[in-house]
């Protein structure tokens, strides 16, 4: 592919300076005076060590759920997961990093719980990574930039010290709403006491004491193996969902639409359209909630009141995407008809985080529907 930096190409990235990164031919020299894989990554050891423990003690304990736990404690594990699971993936992704809903404070409190119990640290450094992923997707300041592999992507990039282009192009992303977001502010000021209760104490406790089940299954199955489990699902939205699938949304990106990722992380595998629209609460063009039990729950917690101004987009907006930087794979969803064949295409070009973005196009906001409006929109409790 040659270099088409056109007013209408999509660039893949924010501002124009930084327009060549994004372009496959250009990455070489762009390497070549960063290293990546030649030396300059500086392993942090402890994180090695931890994480072999990890996967090791879970291995055994998937050996131990098969073989000598109760029933009762592998179902918790599974519950676990799911909990875990909607605390990264309704909070500090959907809620937080993108802010694509807005959510009372009952709701956040428990979203962070469960945030807390999937231990993928806090909330506040979560989100702030996860908008240079977007923001910068695949270049150098990308915390799991795909284009370093699929190891990296996966887990590599927490075993080794963070690229300079990660915490420079941190520094530029707005946090000013998470800071002033006092549970996440007290997630932040007690993680090192929450996260141990609430991931490894808890969870080891429950099995032993209500329904008799022995220390080590409880600590292996329950604790350390739901723990890994549910880390590596996480792991494959930005390993898999970067290297595998249709693109109807967007050719030119690596994220792509897989079904697998979609089911194991509760609907974050719709990974093409989410990098196209991160405002979306479904993060998905459909609310299928077979495929995504994360819009199950928020729409489950909008019908108590809990959660309010959920953002999508117009049917007509993604059509447009679709027919201007689709892959042609596209399957047109029976209720749309044929009202969006043919149409120019006036949605975002650069990459945003979310909602509220300061490069956010107004007429995007102006088409967004919101769904369980709230009466007062300014009003963020
Ligand atoms: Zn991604
Ligand atoms: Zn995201």
């Amino acid at each position: 592919m040659a270099p088409n930096l056109s007013a209408t190409a999509p660039t893949g990235v924010l501002f124009e300076d930084d327009s060549l990164t994004s372009q496959q031919e250009i990455m070489p020299p762009k390497e070549a005076t960063k290293p990546l894989r030649k030396g300059s990554k500086k392993i942090v050891w402890r994180n090695v060590l931890l994480f072999i423990y990890l996967h090791i003690a879970a291995f055994y304990g998937a050996w131990l759920a098969l073989t000598s736990a109760k029933l009762l404690t592998s179902l918790f594990a599974y519950v676990l997961y799911v909990m875990g699971g909607l605390g990264i993936t309704a909070g500090a992704h959907r809620l937080w990093a993108h802010k694509s809903y807005k959510a009372k404070w009952p709701l956040r409190v428990l979203l962070m719980l469960f945030n807390t119990l999937a231990f993928q640290n806090s909330i506040w450094e979560w989100s702030r990574d996860h908008r240079v992923h977007h923001k910068f997707s695949e270049t150098d300041a990308d915390p799991h930039n795909a284009k370093n592999g699929f190891f990296f992507a996966h887990v590599g990039w927490l075993l080794v010290k963070k690229h300079p282009d990660v915490i420079a192009k941190g520094k530029q992303i707005s946090l000013d709403d998470l800071e002033k977001d006092k549970v996440v502010a007290f997630q932040r000021k007690y993680y090192l006491i929450l996260m141990p209760i609430v991931c490894f104490i808890i969870p080891t406790m429950i099995p032993v004491y209500l329904w008799g089940e022995t220390w080590s299954n409880a600590w292996y199955v329950a604790t350390l193996f739901r723990y890994c489990w549910t880390l590596n699902i996480t792991w494959l939205v930005n390993s898999a969902a970067h290297f595998y699938g249709a693109k109807p949304y967007d050719k030119s990106i690596n994220p792509a639409e897989n079904l697998m990722v979609a089911v194991g992380a509760l609907g974050e595998g719709w990974h093409n359209y989410h990098h196209v629209f991160p405002w979306d609460y479904k993060t998905a063009e459909l609310g299928n909630y077979g495929t995504n039990w994360t819009t199950l729950f928020i729409d489950m917690m909008a019908k108590i009141g809990w959660a309010y101004d959920m953002k999508t987009v117009s049917p007509k907006v993604i059509m447009q995407r679709v027919n201007r930087t689709g892959d042609g794979t596209h399957i047109m969803p029976s209720q749309y008809g044929k009202l969006f064949e043919h149409m120019g295409d006036h949605s975002h070009e650069g990459d945003l985080w979310g909602w509220g973005d300061k490069d956010m196009k107004e007429e995007d906001k102006e088409t967004a529907m919101v769904i369980n409006k709230s009466s007062d929109s300014d009003k963020d409790d």
